[in-house]
């Protein structure tokens, strides 16, 4: 935050910017200075907190600190969509998103990780209607050492511990941890496996009461959320082993940014933001309740549309053309690897193409990404998504900030956006009410 102000104060525009804050606005776009123009449309939610400027509850970010910031929100390593929506929540510069963009599909870490395409299967398990009521669980091997994950349904958010057996009872051991931190959830899924099936087991679920669902023999996939998970968490030691990072730090990013356009899994799940290593406000770190209905709303909105995502045909991909540079998948779920196309084959949608690895291979379409394939994602501010924009309920009782006056002289609080948080109730218990 120091250094945040110390460069809005050596920022020529961000002064100019700050002078409008303070003064008022001119009446007219036209009569703003040159490099205020664009800003003039919502110079109104525009203020100023401890010598920082705040677009809403987000801190205006000065161009010589940028960069880092981009380092910084990137720093987990998750891919375009959750940086943006991670940054979305408490950073704004114009052109940000498509800073991000660029930052994460040129990173050397993440281009060989991402996703492949696959049709997945439909799942419709029941939805859950609070935090740690429905978990799921599963149990991978990474680096040779085995490790349990348990993934909450509603939040999203997970846990991982390390095992040193496989055993039922090694298994029971680490839920017994993650219960004594979260609470006992109601039903727990998992598949069929030795830990899971066991006579001890099935004591454990009656000792600790909870619900014990195993997926039917042959539907593995029913139990896609903690195999989901357990692909993410992967991805996260891999890239945080090669870049030299701690594991852990990527892992609170994770639970740090917002899952499905809502909040972030540990938002979900405790009701407060977690400080992470990006600069946060007491503001944006102090408790807030998410309405439950909404979230339940927005998850079978999702699985609707996921449904119909699924039914309609795959889409196309853009064209690519002979030396071209993309980047070639070899199996499905392979990492993908840089490679150049020396031939379209007479087989439709196939190319031949010379890989990093020094092969020649014969691959459709499907496995080569173009040099530039990430969807657009629109620029703030021009299209505010739904829902992404976790803004709190505005209120006036900020005894600590000095709010400043618009150029209309009213007192500056943020567009309502969606009533995503309920009211809380923190550090003023009898004045706050919308
Ligand atoms: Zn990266």
């Amino acid at each position: 935050m120091r250094q945040l102000r110390q460069a809005t104060e050596d920022d020529a525009e961000l002064q100019q910017l700050k002078a409008y804050i303070h003064h008022g606005w001119p009446e007219s776009r036209k009569l703003c200075h040159p490099s205020t123009t664009e800003f003039w449309t919502f110079g109104d939610e525009l203020s100023i907190i401890d010598d920082i400027i705040f677009k809403g509850q987000k801190i205006f970010v000065p161009s010589a600190m940028r960069s880092a910031m981009l380092t910084k929100i990137h720093e987990g390593h998750l891919g375009i969509e959750k940086t943006t929506q991670r940054a979305r929540q408490i950073l704004f510069w114009p052109g940000m998103v498509t800073a991000i963009q660029k930052t994460v599909s040129s990173c050397p870490i993440c281009i060989p990780k991402l996703p492949s395409n696959p049709k997945q299967p439909l799942r419709s398990h029941s939805m859950p209607s609070r935090p740690w009521q429905k978990v799921a669980t599963d149990l991978f091997n990474w680096n040779s050492k085995d490790y349990l994950v348990t993934v909450d349904y509603y939040s999203r958010y997970f846990e991982v511990d390390q095992l040193h057996s496989t055993t039922s009872s090694a298994v029971i051991q680490k839920l017994s941890a993650d219960f004594a931190r979260h609470g006992i959830h109601e039903k727990l899924v998992s598949d069929n496996g030795p830990q899971y099936s066991s006579e001890e087991f099935s004591r454990f679920a009656t000792t600790w009461d909870f619900q014990h669902d195993t997926s039917s023999p042959g539907y593995p996939q029913s139990n896609g959320l903690a195999e989901r998970t357990v692909q993410s968490i992967k991805n996260i030691l891999d890239k945080a082993k090669t870049d030299g990072h701690s594991a852990l730090l990527s892992i609170l990013e994770y639970r740090t940014t917002p899952v499905d356009g809502l909040a972030s899994p540990a938002q979900l799940l405790m009701g407060r933001q977690l400080r992470a290593c990006l600069p946060s406000t007491s503001h944006q770190l102090a408790p807030k309740t998410i309405d439950l209905e909404i979230v339940v709303q927005r998850r079978q909105h999702l699985q609707e549309a996921q449904g119909r995502h699924y039914n309609k045909s795959a889409h196309p991909l853009p064209p690519v053309d002979k030396g071209d540079q993309v980047h070639v998948q070899l199996h499905k779920g392979d990492n993908w690897q840089p490679a150049t196309i020396t031939a379209q084959h007479t087989a439709p949608h196939s190319f031949v193409v010379q890989a990093a690895d020094g092969g020649s291979y014969r691959r459709n379409r499907r496995f080569l990404r173009a040099a530039k394939t990430t969807p657009p994602i629109p620029d703030d501010p021009a299209t505010p998504t739904p829902v992404a924009d976790t803004q709190p309920t505005p209120h006036t009782s900020k005894p600590a900030m000095t709010t400043t006056m618009t150029r209309s002289g009213h007192i500056v609080t943020a567009p309502k956006k969606m009533d995503l948080y309920k009211t809380f109730t923190y550090t003023n218990k009898h004045t706050h009410s919308h």
